[in-house]
């Protein structure tokens, strides 16, 4: 289980816009990507306006949901794979698949601040699916389900201070939250008006497609 262990703000800065990879400090003046601080690509010669080529563009589109969903490139492959496997729109599937994965469900939730959190969060166990633990982040979570913490783990620090935040959380359409039992359910597939991501999937679509 592979992973991207790399400075993050700097892909953002690649990619010029927030990714939102680091939980809260996205939210303040320290983002690297704000007016004040390193709003231009990272390196020495960045600074410099260059001509981008169709291919760049559509590159740096398929990155910028790789880094987003933190996927690296083998497994993005598969689940474009398996997009294109379904029926109906590549690039809606794409998306509909990275967002059904265990880890970003846990972090539309509210259970993690970042994906990279509930990544860990599965990963060490403390998540449940329908009542089982499973620890896969990739693993594709289906409408009905529900998705817990393990008692156990409710008795660490982290999850009961995180039981108050959750009264304020709001979760996406496709989700609901059950705060007294910190857990959520999966009430349909998400359409691609509910997924909050600045990504032009088309794109994504027209780079595997060369
Ligand atoms: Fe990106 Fe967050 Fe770093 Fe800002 S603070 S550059 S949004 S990872």
């Amino acid at each position: 289980m592979a992973r991207y262990t790399g400075p993050v703000c700097k892909i953002c800065r690649r990619e010029g816009l927030k990714l939102f990879l680091k939980g809260d400090r996205c939210f303040t003046p320290k983002c690297a990507v704000e007016p004040n601080r390193k709003p231009y690509p990272p390196g020495q010669h960045t600074q410099r306006r260059r001509k981008v080529s169709e291919y760049g563009i559509q590159l740096r589109e398929k990155n910028k949901a790789r880094f987003m969903y933190g996927v690296l490139e083998r497994q993005f492959r598969r689940h474009f794979a398996e997009a294109e496997r379904r029926a109906g729109s590549t690039g809606e599937n794409l998306l509909r698949l990275l967002e059904m994965r265990l880890d970003n469900v846990v972090f539309r939730l509210g259970f993690a601040e970042s994906r990279a959190q509930a990544r860990q969060l599965v990963t060490h166990g403390h998540i449940t699916v329908n009542g089982r633990k499973l620890n896969i982040p990739s693993a594709e979570v289906k409408i009905g389900q529900v998705i817990g913490v393990r008692p156990r783990s409710r008795q660490l620090e982290y999850f009961k201070t995180l039981a108050e935040l959750l009264k304020r959380r709001s979760v996406p359409e496709w989700l609901s939250l059950d705060v007294e039992n910190m857990s959520g359910r999966v009430l349909t597939a998400p359409n691609r008006s509910d997924i909050d991501a600045n990504l032009q999937e088309q794109l994504i679509v027209e780079f595997y497609s060369r």
